[in-house]
């Protein structure tokens, strides 16, 4: 195996499916190609992925974009190429950045300017014109020198570039010049504002780019995250009270505002509606009629501009620390209507709802972008290459074609799907389906609820280390959690919808020393997709039921959007089951993290065993369907100890 390694590809050996990603990854780079890859756990894509491109990021002149939304994925990446870099003994330079805010020492965490994109780019453009910011102004060759040099984590160049009193943002993206590869977020290529700045900064045409998304399966949710936001009435009262006695004008404006909300909220009433569309024109409209007839008239535009400049006059010092409580909650809220307002009228096609509960309380409005492929098409289109790769990129056909990378859309480019098998042992995964149970909406109630509970806490008997159950939400976390015994209810520990991060990773800590710990936490939450487990913490994983969305308007108007765009049967899926699915893999995938975890997987509701959702499950999912999943665990677990 040895000799047939690629040059920079830095460990002794290559593992099974790794040489193939790896053969499919040079060959995108090389013919100017997209590859979107399902490369499940284990398969080491970082280094895979990296060892190609950077070899011909390194000959052709091009820079590698190494996207990712994870902190601890920026980790990897860094570790890897400083490890490709020592083995190889080749020069290149490596930049590792995160976005403006969070590299800025003026913005401290927690400061109003972290919260708010707008409030701090007014800020900091100002500081930069008046020359007034002392980092901006410093220049030091020698910060460069050393960041050009060495591979630095973000932190490391954040803390060096502090002490050295320049900006760490502008001086990373002045090395980005020179850079072979840039660690960074989705946003620098898939917001087209932020994208069009970095790269007239660092002096790159997006053809220069050779595109690395990582966690791909991510990346429509993020585009269409990217492009929305969510106004409450509540929001809107509590800053026109604010205003009421200081600025006459805006308060009055606001209360129009809040009259507009009153009416579609009176609608809703009447027809008996808690959800209902509404046009982006006719918002924009009505606040355009009322501001025409205030006494100082102004426009839609002008009344955004206006918010601002007043939210900016609260500010008046670097932080938020100086201003009083009172003062920055108004600040924020006046932020908040402003953003929303502004956003509000972008032509995009988004999802646009007024939501209202039965009790009329704090209606709200919210937007969504619905086609993510209008901000992903065109960054396809234009790169030198792209890679998507995710051990949930499955199936990729759908992430492909939802974002826009297909045949009929990019022309002069070839479009790879692949899915790897995983290349871990078989048998160090068993996964089983349960007969009988199900979170089935018509099927839930008191006795579906204990019967999963006591099949819960039978596997739990032959369980030998620490376990997690997955619930699809927090409300049936709750109700199915109240019928557990309570010897297990002693060993759980239960992750909360209101917890913050530090409370999760305490959470971690108490589970990763309690081997006979029993997480109990949702699909889709930072247990099940965020957090990277240990190898060998989890032994077990009960995915409990389908974590299929509520038929809210939104999941019916995406379900729409794509039907229109991909056929009846691929709207479904893509607009509804799918997502679900993902959420199951990701969740299911916790267990087994490196060649010499094992850990059953127990997928308790039968319909996984049925069409069509048993067809949505990649290649490599063998399961069992049995009412005796406890005996498979008594049977996973002494094969186990018999093994040792
Ligand atoms: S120029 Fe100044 S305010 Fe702007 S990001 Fe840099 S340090 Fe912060």
């Amino acid at each position: 195996m040895e000799e047939d390694k690629p040059f920079l590809f830095p460990f002794p050996s290559i593992r099974e499916g790794q040489r193939e990603f790896m053969e499919d990854v040079k060959q995108a780079v090389e013919g100017g190609n997209i590859l979107a890859a399902h490369a499940p756990t284990g398969i080491g894509k970082t280094v895979a992925v990296l060892v190609p491109a950077l070899q011909y990021a390194v000959q052709n002149d091009k820079t590698v974009f190494f996207l990712t939304s994870k902190r601890s994925q920026h980790k990897i990446a860094i570790d890897t190429l400083r490890l490709i870099k020592e083995r190889a003994k080749l020069n290149f330079v490596v930049v590792d950045i995160i976005s403006k805010q969070s590299m800025c020492p003026r913005a401290k965490a927690g400061s109003i300017y972290r919260e708010f994109y707008s409030l701090f780019s007014e800020f900091c453009r100002s500081e930069q014109k008046n020359r007034r910011c002392r980092y901006f102004v410093n220049r030091d060759e020698e910060a460069q020198q050393r960041i050009r040099k060495e591979i630095m984590h973000v932190e490391e160049l954040y803390d060096w570039c502090s002490f050295r009193g320049v900006c760490p943002y502008k001086a990373a993206l002045e090395v980005g010049e020179s850079a072979d590869v840039l660690v960074c977020d989705y946003n620098y290529l898939f917001s087209s504002d932020i994208a069009e700045t970095v790269l007239e900064k660092i002096g790159k045409g997006l053809e220069d780019v050779i595109v690395i998304v990582d966690e791909a399966h991510n990346l429509p949710d993020r585009i269409r995250n990217n492009l929305s936001s969510e106004l409450r009435m509540s929001t809107i009262t509590e800053a026109a009270h604010g205003l009421r006695h200081t600025n006459r004008e805006i308060y009055g404006n606001l209360m129009e505002l809040e009259r507009i909300f009153a009416k579609l909220a009176m609608v809703a009433r009447k027809s008996k509606k808690e959800e209902m569309n509404v046009d982006r024109d006719f918002l924009v409209g009505e606040m355009e009629k009322v501001l025409r007839r205030r006494i100082v008239a102004m426009s839609y535009g002008d009344f955004v501009n206006s918010l601002r400049n007043t939210a900016e006059r609260f500010g008046g010092s670097e932080t938020a620390k100086n201003t009083k409580y009172k003062d920055e909650a108004l600040q924020r809220n006046i932020l908040n209507i402003a953003d929303f307002l502004d956003e509000w009228r972008t032509g995009e096609k988004c999802l646009r709802i007024f939501s209202v509960s039965q009790h009329n309380e704090n209606p709200f409005l919210h937007f969504k972008l619905l086609d993510p492929s209008i901000v992903s098409e065109p960054v396809f289109a234009g790169a030198h290459s792209t890679i998507m790769m995710s051990g949930t990129l499955c199936p990729a056909e759908m992430y492909a074609e939802i974002l826009g990378a297909s045949s009929d859309r990019i022309k002069g480019k070839e479009i790879v799907l692949r899915e790897y098998n995983s290349p871990f042992p078989e048998e160090n995964r068993l996964i089983v389906v349960t007969k009988g149970l199900t979170t089935k909406y018509t099927k839930r109630g008191e006795e579906m609820y204990s019967k999963i509970a006591g099949k819960i806490a039978e596997v739990v008997e032959y369980v030998q280390g620490g376990m997690a159950v997955f619930f699809p939400s927090y409300a049936l976390q709750r109700d199915i959690a109240a019928y557990l015994p309570e010897e297990v209810r002693r060993k759980a520990i239960v992750e909360r919808r209101e917890m913050r991060k530090e409370e999760k990773n305490r959470l971690y800590e108490q589970l990763r020393e309690d081997s006979g710990g029993i997480l109990l936490a949702v699909q889709g939450g930072s247990f099940s997709e965020g957090m990277d487990f240990e190898s060998n913490m989890l032994k077990a994983i009960i995915v409990v039921g389908l974590p299929l969305s509520p038929p809210t308007l939104e999941v019916k108007t995406v379900i729409g959007y794509y039907r229109g765009e991909f056929g009846a049967e691929k709207g479904k899926l893509y607009g509804y089951l799918y997502p679900a699915i993902t959420k199951v893999l990701q969740a299911a995938g916790r267990g087994i993290r490196s060649e010499h975890d094992r850990c059953i997987i127990i997928l308790m509701d039968y319909r996984f065993a049925q069409f069509p959702y048993k067809n949505c499950f990649p290649a490599d999912y063998h399961v069992a369907l049995t009412d005796r999943a406890e005996e498979f665990a008594k049977s996973f677990f002494k094969y186990r100890n018999a093994k040792l």
